[in-house]
């Protein structure tokens, strides 16, 4: 099997001339084709809402785009209530799901009227100290042990720093709920990058008997369920993607065996996905421009860690086309490289491609979730430009490329470096 880029080398070639590499690039009909398939999954559920997880690709243009098909925000930070802030966003249109939060952004996703989902039992006097306690809380859950869904995928939340245990919990809405909390949220986050149908209903089994029994023990109103993040998908050319119609399925057939008999028909289900919803829809572009032979053979490009860190960080896997040599036979060994001084700054390692001249294009794929978001100036490298490649085939730029002035804009109070 293979993968297929969602750009033409004539189209590069057309962009180039305006853009130069690197660039990220999103299709704009891709994600937004998927959002609408998200909602339909899930359109059994009448509260149903996609929170997008901002920190995935908080980019203004692509967010806004999502919210016209519905979607909200997922923030984790300051900054990322402010893209929302700027993007008018209010109330139950945003989830902030932060964790060890710095003192202030309970304040300002109050003051927008957003969802504050707690990590922490201790959390509810440091948010009652800045903001008082909203009339909508949610916590989150961590069961502990290890997560094991039928086809062996697994995690490890009792390893994990997120969420509180069933004690604290049952304990945290008895609290909230005496405080004057009138509405209950539960969120969990127990594996990443499933690709599986197995994860969303499996995790939903857990949290709707855990909001069962919290309903039963402390009489809390349970108004959503928040199925947060960690759908994934297929990185590599062999896997089968999720078919989110049946993980949109086997939720709902587990909502009727659990929280239907208890007559809580009426929860809410959120999902707060991240990857699911950006990442093949993105790729980053870049260009050959050295080879070197020396113990192993190198192509040199013009894009490094610094634009995409996944590889270097957690040696994942991201497939690569040599745009152009789509056909080509991969009968080449390389090890794709970027510049940086760090010899993990590889994005494809014994890799077998197509024989690659210099000025070829090579087309990262699957980067439009924490790709170019992950991004960092390590060697004085600077982010790239991010494109969106609209539904009537026209680019246009969503965030321009940095400059050496961004690089030293945290020297504007010193005359030297202006
Ligand atoms: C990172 C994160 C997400 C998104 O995860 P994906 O794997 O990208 O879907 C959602 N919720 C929370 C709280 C997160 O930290």
């Amino acid at each position: 099997m293979t993968k297929k880029p969602f750009i033409t080398l004539e189209q590069v070639q057309e962009i180039v001339k305006k853009y130069p590499t690197p660039f990220h690039i999103y299709d704009e009909k891709g994600f937004v084709d998927n959002a609408k398939k998200v909602y339909e999954a899930f359109s059994w559920n009448k509260g149903f809402r996609e929170y997008f997880a901002v920190k995935a690709t908080p980019n203004p243009f692509i967010i806004k785009k999502l919210a016209e098909v519905g979607c909200g925000v997922d923030c984790s930070s300051y900054t990322e209530l402010m893209i929302a802030d700027k993007l008018g966003l209010r109330n139950d249109e945003i989830m902030f799901s932060s964790n060890e939060t710095p003192e202030g952004e309970f304040a300002y996703c109050n003051s927008l009227g957003g969802i504050i989902n707690l990590d922490d039992i201790t959390m509810i006097d440091f948010m009652e100290k800045e903001c008082g306690i909203p009339e909508t809380v949610s916590c989150r859950f961590n069961p502990g042990g290890v997560f094991e869904v039928c086809n062996g995928i697994m995690d490890n939340p009792g390893e994990s720093k997120y969420g509180m245990t069933l004690d604290q919990i049952t304990e945290a809405f008895k609290i909230l709920k005496a405080k004057g909390v009138k509405n209950f949220g539960i969120h969990a986050f127990l594996a990443s990058n499933t690709v599986t149908n197995e994860y969303y209903p499996m995790l939903a089994k857990t949290i709707f008997e855990l909001a069962v029994t919290l309903k039963k023990e402390t009489g809390a109103n349970i108004k959503f369920i928040n199925l947060s993040g960690g759908v994934g998908i297929p990185y590599k050319p062999d896997q089968k993607p999720n078919d989110i119609m049946a993980i949109g399925e086997g939720v709902r057939k587990v909502y009727e065996e659990i929280l239907t008999p208890e007559g809580m028909d009426d929860v809410a289900i959120y999902t707060e996905m991240g990857r699911f919803m950006m990442g093949p829809y993105g790729a980053l572009v870049t260009k050959a421009i050295h080879e070197k032979h020396i113990y192993k053979e190198y192509i040199g490009v013009d894009a490094c860690a610094a634009n995409l860190m996944r590889p270097a960080m957690y040696g994942a896997y991201h497939h690569v086309t040599v745009l152009g040599k789509e056909d080509a036979p991969c009968d080449h060994v390389y090890d794709v490289v970027g510049s940086l001084c760090e010899n993990n700054d590889k994005f494809a390692v014994d890799r077998k491609l197509p024989k690659i001249d210099m000025g070829d294009y090579i087309y990262i794929h699957d980067t439009g979730a924490h790709g170019f978001a992950m991004g960092y100036n390590y060697n004085g490298r600077l982010r790239s430009a991010e494109l969106l490649l609209k539904e009537d085939g026209s680019v246009e730029m969503i965030r321009r490329a940095e400059t050496p002035k961004d690089y030293f804009a945290t020297f504007d109070f010193c005359d030297i470096m202006k």
